[in-house]
């Protein structure tokens, strides 16, 4: 370890670029736009730091131009994960005993790397496979996940400044061990920025990791390795497997130097891999630490003080952008009667203006969903609206596929406040209203809050102080990210630490000290420097 206790330079939130016209960020993006569209690229496996080709493969394709494929990419099979498996375990004691400054020096240049040269290809990416507008890419793509490399850089170091107090002629201190084993790391395809921070944190605090992206996303996931591999991280350190989620997750579970699991996705997916853990708890070396962040069903709470002006804002920012395809999104609301006819009027005005298309044209605000399933089972959830006595289609409800998976903004109005989407997760541009009567506020908070089965984000409009006082206080446990007038979205990393508790994961905190604090494994040292002689208590002399 080298003699000094250093620093780590003070983290700052990326600054998010603008795009517009005639800007220098515009041009060079829209360069590489153009330049990934002419070509197909061929995505390997990456493991032990070399390029693993399986010939099993599957297409990358845009989803607001689905005929059109980006990248061909392997896929594992058991094999490759045994190999994974074996490459993070090989490449643990090296990287686990290396000073901490050297691991942090790793991801702070990977966090300069894509602020400067690496900006547009991961935006890029992320556009093109996931269907992102340029705003959605840039505040995921490059500001969050280099806020991600740079404030977890820093939460490392002020993590292992917590240290106990030494009595007397002791000294106790507390050394904060990687976990013994590799974590699997598991991401959707929404966040780009989450797909990089779920295989990057537990690496940071000295652990490595067998890496699954979704399907859906590997483009801009072999992105990240390419710029982790720039900026030097050791072989075997990530390995990245793309691929099928059972045939990857069945291997890997069942091995028995499972240290952790970082999960990002749906609840299912999570409480399966919780479920197959318990079952198999005698087999593994140590209890693997548990890291999920799941569903959510998010809302707006709106009180009859609220501002209607940013409370329509609040429900169409929150609902549609990323075609409502957030963790986060607004995806249900309660709206007084007294205000409706002015909410109404506002959202209709907002939906009419929105332009939805190919994220390649910048003055879309919306694009496509992920994929055909997706499509699918929106198109379904509308139908049932219709055909529901208990719900009305008032906005929107138009789906095409015949090029992209396009599902137009779409605002179902609830009779029943326990309406289907009132309560699911659709994870779509769907959001479902339910007018309340002024008088019923408390009979509505409480149906808010037993709604549904998850807590992730939820958000409260009021102008009143002692109402906001109160919905804050029944609304308590509905959601791990609360806001004040403001939309459900947009957490950003050292400002709002994002997770959501019941049904929506455990809760960790992604970009914080206490989500680090799940990759390590303390070991407490006493040290005594001049230790007793003597066997004997002074209690057992009698006089
Ligand atoms: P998903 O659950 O379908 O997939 C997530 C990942 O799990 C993918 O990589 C998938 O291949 C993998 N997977 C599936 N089955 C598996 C298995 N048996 N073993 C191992 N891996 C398996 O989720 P998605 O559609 O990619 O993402 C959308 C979901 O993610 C939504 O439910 C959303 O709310 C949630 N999400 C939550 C947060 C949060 O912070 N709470 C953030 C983003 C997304």
């Amino acid at each position: 370890m080298p003699n000094g206790i250093f620093q780590v330079p003070p983290p700052i939130n990326e600054p998010v670029k603008g795009y517009a016209p005639g800007s220098a960020e515009k041009a060079t993006l829209k360069a590489r736009l153009a330049s990934m569209m002419a070509e197909e690229v061929e995505i390997p496996l990456i493991i032990g730091g070399k390029e693993v080709r399986t010939g099993k493969t599957g297409s990358a394709v845009c989803p607001h131009d689905h005929g059109h494929r980006l990248a061909t990419f392997h896929q594992a099979g058991e094999a490759e994960v045994k190999a994974a498996i074996a490459a993070a375990n090989a490449a643990w004691k090296d990287w686990s005993e290396l000073p901490w400054s050297d691991r942090a020096g790793v991801f702070l240049k990977a966090a300069e790397l894509l602020a400067g040269p690496w900006r547009d290809e991961l935006n890029a990416a992320t556009m093109l496979n996931q269907s992102k507008t340029v705003y959605q890419a840039e505040i995921d793509a490059a500001a969050e996940l280099v806020d991600f490399w740079r404030f977890n850089t820093h939460y490392m170091r002020h993590l292992y400044e917590e240290q106990p107090s030494s009595a007397p002629g002791i000294w106790d201190f507390v050394e904060y061990r990687a976990l013994e084993g590799f974590v699997f790391a598991v991401s959707p395809f929404n966040f780009t920025s989450i797909a990089g921070n779920l295989p990057t944190a537990p690496a940071m605090m000295g652990n490595t990791a067998v890496w699954k992206p979704a399907s859906t996303a590997v483009l801009s996931g072999y992105v990240i390795m390419k710029i982790l591999h720039a900026a030097g991280l050791p072989d075997g350190v990530i390995n990245f497997l793309p691929g099928s989620g059972s045939t990857v997750g069945n291997p890997v579970l069942a091995s028995p130097d499972l240290a952790g699991i970082h999960f990002t996705g749906s609840t299912p997916v999570f409480q399966h891999m919780w479920r197959t853990v318990g079952e198999q708890i005698a087999d593994y070396k140590t209890y693997p630490r548990l890291v999920g962040e799941t569903g959510g069903k998010d809302f707006v709470f709106a009180h009859a003080s609220a501002d209607v002006d940013a409370l329509a804002v609040a429900l169409v920012r929150g609902a549609f952008e990323y075609q409502g395809q957030k963790c986060s999104a607004a995806s249900r609301g309660y709206i007084p009667k007294s205000l409706w006819p002015a909410v109404r009027d506002r959202v209709e005005a907002h939906i009419q203006a929105i332009k939805m298309g190919s994220p390649l044209d910048f003055t879309n605000f919306m694009a496509a969903v992920i994929d055909q399933s997706a499509f699918n089972d929106h198109k379904s959830a509308i139908e049932q609206a219709r055909a529901s006595a208990d719900a009305n289609v008032l906005f929107g409800g138009g789906t095409d596929d015949s090029e992209g998976y396009f599902v137009e903004p779409t605002v179902i109005e609830a009779a029943d406040p326990l309406y289907t989407t009132m309560r699911e997760e659709l994870f779509g541009p769907i959001l479902t209203l339910h007018v309340y009567d002024d008088a019923r506020l408390d009979e509505t908070l409480a149906s808010c809050d037993t709604a549904s089965a998850y807590g992730l984000t939820g958000a409260i409009f009021a102008r009143d102080r002692f109402t906001i006082a109160k919905l804050s206080a029944a609304l308590r446990h509905t959601a791990g990210n609360f806001y004040i007038n403001d939309k459900p979205t947009g957490a950003v990393v050292g400002q709002q630490p994002f997770g959501g508790s019941r049904a929506s994961g455990t809760n960790d905190k992604a970009g914080s000290v206490f989500n680090l604090l799940r990759w390590v494994s303390q070991r407490t040292v006493k040290e005594t420097f001049v230790p007793p002689k003597d066997f004997r208590y002074p209690h057992m002399d009698e006089s």
